[in-house]
């Protein structure tokens, strides 16, 4: 199917997407497109512009920065799969932008296009939330920093209001962190994945693909290095389909995060 008619303007800088987003408020930011294409293919979403914001330089890259490893938003999964600086400092990362999608998927799509759009079997956002990331936002008028636990609202829902833009992923030095999920056999998106990470004994833990979207498992995090992972999660908190129930996604929450812990702690 053919999408709806929109215009189309590529951004140079931040400062002109900002101005761009501001000055017409039915305009979607194009980053990668591999979310937001389909949807427009299936007339589920029909803005009348694109900002495309894939080519805006002081939107990409992989920097440390204080106690932080900072990335931009229009950083592609490629790009984190194969940073050195993340192979140093954040294993997690690399690793779990290796399972999303297809190469073609992974060449394209970006890192703030997956956590801006939330879709409730994305990888990343559990693994902002067990990372403890903070997710700087942009508009106009200014910038503002939000926890990874202020910003996951809903499924498709964040505290990206209108206006704003996500710029940049913050995330701390320190923790040492495992993701592992079940995957949908065709999309690889996740039936069910579980990041866990360990930061001076402190545990963080969170669910993505089971749910609205993504949660943090604080049976988990309250028993740390003693938990059995056993019904980590009630199963009437989750969301069953044709391809796994309620009660199965349950238990791959537990063999996920048993699996994530024991990597963590190894
Ligand atoms: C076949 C296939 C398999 C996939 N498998 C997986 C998988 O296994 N795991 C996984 O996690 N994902 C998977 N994905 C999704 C993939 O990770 C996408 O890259 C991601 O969902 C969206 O990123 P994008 O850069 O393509 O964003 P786009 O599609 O360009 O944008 C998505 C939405 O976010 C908005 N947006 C984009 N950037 C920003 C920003 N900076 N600030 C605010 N809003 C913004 C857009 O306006 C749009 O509404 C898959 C996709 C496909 C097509």
């Amino acid at each position: 199917m053919y999408t709806a008619e929109f215009t189309y303007h590529q951004a140079s800088s931040l400062s002109d997407a900002l101005a761009q987003l501001a000055s017409n408020p039915d305009a979607k930011l194009l980053a990668g497109g591999h979310s937001l294409i389909p949807a427009m293919k299936l007339r589920l979403s029909a803005p009348s512009a694109l900002i495309d914001v894939s080519k805006i330089p002081e939107l990409r890259g992989i920097r440390l920065e204080g106690e932080s490893i900072v990335i931009g938003a229009m950083t592609t999964h490629r790009d984190v799969e194969f940073s050195d600086l993340l192979a140093q400092h954040c294993t997690v990362l690399p690793q779990v932008a290796a399972l999303i999608g297809d190469p073609m998927v992974r060449n394209r799509g970006t890192v703030g296009g997956a956590i801006a759009h939330a879709d409730p079997a994305a990888d990343y956002p559990a693994v902002m939330l067990a990372l403890n990331a903070s997710l700087k936002i942009a508009s106009t008028t200014g910038s503002r920093v939000v926890t990874s636990d202020e910003f996951f609202l809903g499924m498709y829902s964040t505290a990206v209001a209108e206006g704003e833009m996500l710029t940049e992923i913050h995330i701390p030095l320190g923790a040492r962190a495992a993701y592992e999920k079940f995957a949908h056999p065709a999309s690889r998106y996740a039936l069910a994945g579980v990041a866990v990470s360990v930061n001076n004994g402190t545990f963080r833990a969170a669910y993505t693909g089971a749910g609205e979207k993504a949660t943090r498992i604080t049976k988990l995090e309250i028993e740390g290095v003693t938990s059995t992972c056993q019904r980590l999660v009630n199963s009437s908190s989750l969301i069953g389909d044709a391809f796994a129930s309620t009660e199965y996604r349950a238990h791959l929450i537990d063999v996920m995060a048993a699996r994530a812990l024991a990597r963590v702690i190894a």
